[in-house]
């Protein structure tokens, strides 16, 4: 069951109900929670793609150290909310959101060799570069590999070298560091604390060779969250990694932050029963919460049972047996949840998604059918 303040939310909703509930509590408390399981020198940076909602890149800016952002979208929102340190990645920045960047003082990402000449042409002041690497062997499991394999994300390492001496040629590029996100929703801790420690000796190693003055060695995020079952991830192995003096060691989750801290609810507009299966339609679907849809996987409900129905015909209800919830959409596909039992659902009940901060409205193609977008409710 959501907590109170989030089911209070909910009474006070538009009916039919279609909402999204954040907590900054929850925010506040997550953010707290990962500060004092990390290295006590180590910076957390909120990754705003896991989240954009105003409240809670606000939330937490002032409970983590700073934002990392990848668009010129993200970056104004980050500069909104009033963020001490912005960090700004992404595989495809335009010379617009370049310029921007400079002129907010993040520290840059880069991916490419093409990047650094036309960060170095857009600055007019000197920008803090950290280039993101792909490692030869700096993969990770998890739902999303973004590195020690082909992706379109950062620099081959067998081309550091060449990009290294293009930086130190350049004006305005002061070279920090190393970027190396490599996966996301990644679910073992040890397996992360080895990545993370990895990592570290890569960068010394890498930048002794190559004569760089190691100040900055981001590991990216990719703490995994257990959607559909009771795993969670230990932060415990991360505690003992220590970096090299003078370096700053700096994660950027956004998933493991922000999922816990909101929920979607949806009023169930029909129940049917047909070919031997129970559908529960709901004013809601894929269109604002599409991560079950994108990766396959049925997303736990819980019931919020209302009490009121107010019309004169009778009140279609389904006791113990499995249900489908899905959405409003004219798609088959429009699925949430398959096969979830229920003791007892009825029309004008409300199904509440838990963990559904991160990655749900902000991942979503709200346009499609032009149902109206759902109340946001920050609590
Ligand atoms: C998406 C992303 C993150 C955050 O990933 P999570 O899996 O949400 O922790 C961090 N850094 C980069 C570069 C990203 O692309």
């Amino acid at each position: 069951m959501p907590p109170d303040r989030v089911r209070a939310a909910l009474t006070g909703a538009v009916r039919p109900v279609c909402a999204y509930v954040y907590d900054r509590e929850v925010l506040r408390s997550r953010a707290a929670t990962l500060k004092a399981a990390l290295p006590s020198s180590a910076e957390v940076l909120y990754a705003v793609k896991a989240n954009g909602h105003p409240d809670v890149v606000a939330t937490l800016a002032a409970a983590t150290d700073g934002l990392e952002v990848a668009s010129g979208g993200e970056l104004a929102l980050a500069r909104a909310a009033g963020a001490r340190r912005i960090a700004f990645g992404g595989p495809a920045k335009t010379d617009a959101s370049l310029r921007a960047a400079v002129a907010a003082g993040a520290l840059v990402h880069v991916e490419s060799a093409l990047e650094l000449h036309r960060l170095s042409a857009a600055a007019d002041v000197e920008v803090s570069v950290a280039l993101r690497v792909n490692r030869r062997d700096g993969g990770l499991p998890g739902s999303h590999q973004m590195a020690g394999a082909p992706t379109p994300f950062g620099i081959d390492e067998a081309q550091l070298p060449g990009v290294v001496a293009l930086a130190r040629a350049l004006p305005h590029i002061r070279l920090v560091g190393f970027h190396l996100h490599a996966v996301s929703n990644n679910l073992d801790g040890a397996l992360h604390a080895a990545f993370v420690a990895s990592s570290l000796r890569w960068s010394a190693a890498t930048a002794s060779a190559l004569g760089i003055a190691l100040e900055y060695v981001n590991v990216g995020g990719g703490f995994g969250v257990d959607y559909t079952g009771t795993a969670t991830f230990d932060t415990a192995p991360l505690a003992g990694l220590v970096p090299p003096d003078g370096v700053r060691l700096v994660f950027e989750p956004g998933r493991w932050l922000a999922a816990d801290a909101g929920w979607y609810a949806a009023e169930v507009l029909d129940l049917k029963h047909t070919h031997g299966r129970w559908f529960a339609v709901l004013r809601g679907g894929t269109h604002h919460f599409r991560l079950p849809a994108a990766w396959g996987y049925s997303h736990p409900f819980t019931v919020l049972p209302v009490p009121d129905w107010p019309h004169p015909y009778p009140r279609p209800c389904v006791q113990d047996a499995e249900v489908d919830a899905v959405g409003e959409l004219c798609t088959p596909r429009d699925v949430l949840t398959r096969g979830q039992r229920v003791d007892r659902l009825r029309v004008g009940d409300i199904l509440v998604f838990g963990r559904a901060g991160a990655y749900g409205w902000d991942i979503s193609h709200h346009e499609f059918l032009r149902h109206p977008h759902p109340q946001i409710l920050v609590v």
